[in-house]
């Protein structure tokens, strides 16, 4: 069983992938970037680091969060989208100009701030929700904490450039997550722009597009016009359907913290993914080591929010410190419960701040691949 790459597990360890290989080499193993990685080899690699390695199953992980949930609770919910692509290219171009299109819609109520997540309505009132954390740098580190919160993934590549090592690298960071894939060929607008050049060079990479006989959707865009964007967001919808995205609105919330930061005037102020449940002002949470009572919810718009169903990119007062991007966060039905788990992850964090070795988290999911 092979797990995942020389470079992800480079990425997950924060080294830089060539030194993996010199370390692969000194021990016989002969390790090309892309190369996937059996369990043993995993092992002795992350050893070499001084790191740990933790094999949990998809399975475990998707089992808790929908434990208890029958068919009959279930109910669609908006995909959470991620853009990756190399540096450059367009992500947080298309980012904006995707959350900016909707407020033109008149669907705003304020001044948009970034709060590391959005949620659009396109056309005909369908939502999606966007990671506003482009890079793979932060889908990699919120898998390395376990936590799984992409359903697609749009790889955008400029069509003036050329597939870039970030466009590879991005493509083998969703698809290790097993992720599906929508190619954006940017930069349309550009007399340069030279889309069936990239489509070419995908091929060469495996990735064929729908045009060229393939199985990926792809769509050309101007982040700058807005050209192709609103074609874009319904090949998200059509690849969302497929998926049949679903969760149960009835229960006790749990999320993934997005982003977390201590604001002067308002305390620890948390975005939080909903991906189960429904969170509720006056809800206690649990994130990592911290707790608290929701104080408040506003959206991206700083709309107040007295509810968030799933598939909801919240900004939550109340937290008694900044969690990490990755954890997890939930509903607990006791304040005195909260505050003991609290407490013992700290008591552990401690502990385990002290012993020397560091520790990963691999999850398995690349194993279907
Ligand atoms: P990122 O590094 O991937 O987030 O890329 P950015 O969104 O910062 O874009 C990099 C540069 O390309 C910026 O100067 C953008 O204005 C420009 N850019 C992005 N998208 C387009 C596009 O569709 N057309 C044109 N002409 N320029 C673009
Ligand atoms: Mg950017």
């Amino acid at each position: 069983t092979e797990f995942i790459s020389a470079n992800d597990l480079a990425s997950l360890m924060d080294v830089n992938v060539n030194e993996v290989i010199k370390v692969c080499l000194g021990m016989g193993m002969f390790v090309s970037i892309n190369q996937r990685l059996d369990a043993e080899a995993i092992t002795v690699i992350a050893d070499e680091f001084g790191y740990d390695v933790e094999f949990l199953s998809a399975e475990e992980e998707e089992i808790s969060i929908d434990a208890g949930d029958v068919e009959e609770d279930l109910r669609p919910r908006a995909p959470i989208v991620t853009i990756m692509g190399h540096v450059d290219h367009g992500k947080t171009s298309l980012l904006d100009y995707i959350r900016d299109a909707n407020v033109a819609r008149g669907e705003a109520g304020g001044i948009t701030q970034h709060i590391g997540a959005y949620e659009v309505k396109t056309k005909n009132g369908v939502p999606i929700t966007f990671l506003d954390t482009p890079g793979h740098e932060a889908f990699t580190a919120m898998r390395a904490r376990g936590a799984k919160v992409t359903d697609i993934a749009i790889i955008v590549v400029a069509a003036d450039d050329s597939v870039m090592p970030q466009t590879k690298e991005a493509i083998n960071h969703a698809q290790a997550a097993g992720v599906p894939i929508i190619i954006a060929l940017n930069k349309i607008d550009k007399p340069s722009a030279n889309p069936e050049k990239i489509r070419e060079e995908l091929s060469q990479i495996n990735i064929l597009v729908e045009e060229w006989g393939g199985k990926y959707q792809s769509q050309e865009v101007s982040a700058k016009s807005g050209l192709g964007i609103e074609e874009l967001l319904e090949k998200v919808l059509l690849e969302a359907e497929l998926l049949e995205l679903k969760a149960n609105p009835e229960r006790n919330a749990i999320g993934t913290v997005i982003e977390a930061s201590l604001d002067k005037g308002r305390g620890y102020v948390t975005t939080v993914l909903v991906q189960t449940g429904t969170l509720n002002v006056g809800d206690i949470i649990l994130a990592g080591p911290h707790f608290g009572r929701v104080k408040a919810m506003t959206d991206h718009r700083g709309k107040k929010m007295k509810t968030a169903p799933p598939a909801t990119p919240v900004q939550v007062l109340g937290l008694t410190g900044a969690p990490q991007a990755g954890d997890r966060i939930q509903v607990m039905e006791t304040e005195r419960e909260a505050r003991e788990t609290a407490t013992q992850r700290l008591q552990l964090a401690r502990e385990q701040s002290i012993r020397t070795k560091k520790h990963i988290t691999l999850d398995e999911i690349g194993r279907r691949l």
